[in-house]
Formats: C-alpha cells, sequence, structure tokens
C-alpha cells in the first residue's frame, strides 16, 4: 500500500532528505541577518538544516549557508545558530 509522501526538505548541511518537521528552518532576513526560524514563516530566504548542532557544523565547513543565502556568513553566525539550536533541543 502506498502511504501519502510528506512534504520533504533537503538538509543543507549533510544532503539528508528528511520530513519538514525534523528539520528546521534557517531563514536570512531582508536586512541579511541570519537565524533560526522555528515556526518556519519568518519572512526572508530560507534553508533548511536538521535540527542537530552537528550539522551546523557541517554547514559552517562546507559553506553550505554561504552557498544557499548567497553571502559571506561569518564564524559568529554559525555559532549563534549553534546557540539556538541548543536551546531549541533544551
Ligand atoms: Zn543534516
Amino acid at each position: 500500500m502506498e502511504v501519502k509522501s510528506k512534504p520533504l526538505r533537503l538538509c543543507i548541511a549533510c544532503g539528508t532528505q528528511r520530513s519538514k518537521k525534523e528539520m528546521i528552518r534557517i531563514v536570512k532576513s531582508k536586512d541579511s541577518v541570519i537565524g533560526l526560524d522555528p515556526t518556519g514563516r519568518a519572512a526572508g530566504r530560507g534553508a533548511y538544516i536538521c535540527k542537530d548542532t552537528n550539522c551546523i557544523q557541517k554547514a559552517e565547513k562546507n559553506k553550505a549557508l554561504d552557498r544557499s543565502f548567497k553571502m559571506k556568513v561569518q564564524k559568529e553566525t554559525y555559532l549563534k545558530l549553534t546557540e539556538e539550536m541548543k536551546e531549541l533541543s533544551e
């Protein structure tokens, strides 16, 4: 029997496909501020990543966010995202 497929998203860091519920959206606002978007509804350009700080580190290593948002993403931004991710998983 065929199960109706849920919308899948691709993690920008590890390339794993997961359902939207298992991912977290990262958003770049129009003034180029990057942050986590737990609601998934914030305005701006979005990218999906696993709910896992390891994937933030991976994204930093392979500059996944730089590519997704077509800008230079600072180390501080990755640190901030890591902190935000920790808070979310607590
Ligand atoms: Zn991932």
